[in-house]
């Protein structure tokens, strides 16, 4: 059995972690962070995820913590309903939920599923060497760590992939997000469904979570990141955005504090030429990170690791090959998802307001039929 080193300890590398410990191999995960501290709000787990996660023994773990999504709607500002998809039929046939699950409570679930001391916070990777056997991992602590191969699974702004490829950068799709998670104690909000209001003003998303808690998110045009605007943005400034939104959103930003208000600016990757860099591998939003316009950011990280495992089981002996079949079968689907998410963030930012109407009467339009052969692929049916 194999040694690896995992660059990071988000979503995708405790999924990695656990699907190579279940090869038998030995795994060591190094992380910046010097705790796993509960940041970040919401994100959707589809029915290809939970399967990744069965894949992996960890569905039974994650499917407590996250709440079952049973319709996704898309609404106009005054909450009239431009298209809505039912996720029951595919639940039936494919066995597993379509949840929204609260970032932590996912990543604190991975996390207890990998035995102690597999885990080493603190370590934030400088760079690596590779040779034709061994790949070493120099960390700003001065400690160093070799093993036969090094997956990262550092994110977005990855190190591994900047010292692989210096000029694959993040690139700004032009629009910034507000996100938190608030009580659902306030009459009239959602429980079992996920909905996305598109208006003049701007974009809502609604998605419940677990433990009676609802997770939104906003997203307003911005030319250039940073807006030192959007940054000292408060609760008030979006009360104020979004007052003609339908109910719940006034509620919900009513019912949301200051200090709950997490901002950050949207970004994605080019597709990469490849995954797979010898006993080097990029997986999750290392390798193809995608603005999170069709919920897939968290569940292409828990896909990786199951393909992953089934490559390695194809090729136990030969780490680079099984890097290279990961590669082949995760790029065209990784590629679409970045380019189909792209295409919707644009279609629901940047209509100008004049077309609006024409916009909302088209896909008020779209047949049944279309909406559900989308999630069909998405949920890995087709
Ligand atoms: C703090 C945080 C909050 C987030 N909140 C949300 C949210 O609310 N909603 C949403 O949809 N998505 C959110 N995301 C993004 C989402 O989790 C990812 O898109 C998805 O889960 C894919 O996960 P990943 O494991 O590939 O990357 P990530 O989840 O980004 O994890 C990467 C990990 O690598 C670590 N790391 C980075 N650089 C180094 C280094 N040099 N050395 C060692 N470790 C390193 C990071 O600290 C992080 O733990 C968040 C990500 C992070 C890191």
């Amino acid at each position: 059995m194999a040694d690896f080193i995992l660059i990071g300890a988000g979503i995708g590398g405790l999924a990695t972690a656990q699907a190579l410990l279940l090869l038998g191999h030995r795994v060591r995960v190094y992380e910046a962070a010097a705790e796993l501290r509960e940041i970040g709000a919401g994100v959707v787990l589809g029915a290809n995820a939970m399967r990744a996660l069965d894949e992996l023994g960890l569905h039974d773990a994650v499917r407590p913590v996250g709440a079952p999504l049973t319709t996704v709607r898309l609404l106009d500002e005054r909450g009239r309903v431009l298209n809505r998809a039912d996720t029951t039929a595919f639940t039936a046939r494919l066995g597993y939920d379509n949840l929204g699950v609260h970032r932590a409570d996912l990543q604190r679930e991975l996390l207890r599923a990998l035995p102690p001391g597999v885990v080493h916070l603190g370590h934030r990777l400088a760079r690596f060497e590779q040779t034709d056997t061994h790949v070493t991992a120099f960390f700003e602590n001065g400690e160093q760590a070799t093993a036969e191969a090094l997956v990262a699974a550092d994110g977005i702004r990855s190190r591994v992939r900047r010292q692989l490829l210096p000029g694959s950068q993040p690139r700004y799709a032009g629009y910034t997000c507000w996100r938190a998670t608030v009580q659902a104690d306030v009459p009239g909000l959602p429980t079992t469904g996920s909905s996305e209001t598109w208006g003049r003003a701007g974009r809502f998303g609604l998605v419940p979570v677990a433990d009676n808690r609802l997770y939104w998110f906003a997203c307003l045009n911005s030319p250039e990141p940073n807006n030192p605007v959007y940054k000292a943005y408060q609760v008030a400034d979006l009360q104020r955005t979004f007052a003609s939104f339908h109910a719940p959103i006034p509620q919900v930003l009513a019912a949301t504090s200051d200090a709950d208000l997490l901002w950050g600016d949207l970004y994605d990757l080019n597709p990469l030429a490849t995954f797979a860099f010898g006993r080097v591998l990029l997986l999750g939003d290392a390798a193809h990170a995608t603005t999170p316009n069709l919920g897939q950011g968290a569940g292409m990280a828990v896909e990786d690791a199951a393909v992953l495992a089934h490559c390695l089981r194809a090729t136990p002996a030969d780490l680079p090959v099984a890097f290279r079949t990961f590669d082949q079968q995760r790029r065209p689907r990784t590629r679409r998802i970045v380019e189909q998410s792209r295409q919707l963030g644009m279609l629901a930012q940047f209509t100008p307001p004049w077309l609006a109407p024409l916009r909302n009467a088209a896909l008020a339009a779209v047949p049944d039929w279309v909406t559900a052969r989308q999630m069909a692929w998405l949920y890995r049916e087709l």
